[in-house]
């Protein structure tokens, strides 16, 4: 919680959710999987993770910050989470994360992004350009290229890529974000073109405001402007990191058998306007 105001001027959700809707969960649906999370070290990788987990499954838990993701791994049961520090962006380091998955891989979630550069188009650097897809796009490109041939030869397979609100419109966050996020949605519909008939199923998520450690644009997470308010009346709720992570699950698990390249807002309503 600390993080999340430090980072996001104070804000901090209501939790709309119904009350213990989280202790209510049952389902076993990842009995003896083992799925990848990237992003695993904050936010919604790591609420993923922790509910793949809870449902019995085992996690590859990937994060670019090797003393988060030992934190954070601490945390869960003996053997049922492997913690691979690793950046989505290196090859070798992707590598490293299927090494450590072993011969079954049955899902994805590419959940490991950025958003701290909120610049216009004009004033974008090449720097920024590059590291942003680089991480948002680029990465989820090499991982979903990697796991793949393992999901081949198993016939079967699932994959969910995290995109945004900011991957289905315009929108406040900077440039390059927005246009990674996009790629995210199309990279996604591709995938799920190609290998429709090899039983690899690929969805995305948009998630709307989340309270996480990613920054908000600045212009909507200065608490009490009279700028947020429009942001605020927009948004129906922010969610949770968990509320995502039910969706992320839903759409990874065989509960979303019959959904191969959709892009599910997870956002309490906000894309419908
Ligand atoms: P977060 O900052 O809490 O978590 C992101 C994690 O990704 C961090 O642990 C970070 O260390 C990791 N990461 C960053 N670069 C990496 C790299 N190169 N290799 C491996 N790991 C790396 O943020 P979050 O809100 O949980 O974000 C998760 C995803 O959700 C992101 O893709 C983000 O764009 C997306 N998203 C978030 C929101 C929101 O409001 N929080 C809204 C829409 C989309």
């Amino acid at each position: 919680d600390d993080l999340v105001r430090a980072v996001n001027g104070g804000v901090i959700p209501e939790d709309t959710a119904p009350a213990g809707w989280q202790e209510r969960i049952t389902q076993g649906r990842f009995d003896g999987k083992t799925i990848i999370v990237t992003g695993a070290a904050s936010g919604i990788g790591r609420a993923t993770a922790s509910r793949i987990v809870r449902e019995g499954g085992r996690v590859v838990a990937v994060d670019i910050s090797a003393e988060k993701l030992e934190a954070v791994a601490a945390g869960f049961p003996e053997g049922r989470v492997v913690a691979v520090a690793a950046d989505v962006t290196k090859q070798a380091d992707i590598d490293r994360v299927i090494a450590a998955a072993g011969d079954r891989i049955d899902g994805l979630a590419n959940v490991a992004g950025i958003n701290d550069d909120f610049s216009p188009i004009h004033e974008t650097s090449d720097e920024t350009w590059d590291r942003v897809i680089g991480i948002n796009l680029t990465g989820v490109f090499r991982l979903t290229r990697a796991v793949v041939p393992s999901m081949l030869q198993a016939g079967k397979g699932s994959i969910v890529n995290i995109s945004s609100e900011a991957g289905l419109r315009g929108n406040a966050s900077g440039n390059a974000y927005t246009v990674s996020k996009h790629g995210v949605v199309g990279l996604t519909r591709s995938a799920a073109f190609m290998y429709a008939q090899q039983g690899i199923r690929v969805n995305a998520v948009a998630p709307g405001g989340v309270a996480t450690g990613i920054p908000f644009p600045p212009h909507v997470s200065e608490t009490g402007s009279a700028r947020l308010q429009p942001f605020q009346a927009a948004i129906p709720s922010l969610a949770t990191a968990e509320q995502l992570a039910a969706s992320i699950t839903f759409l990874l698990s065989d509960d979303g058998v019959n959904i191969n390249g959709a892009v599910l807002p997870s956002d309490g309503g906000w894309s419908v306007q």
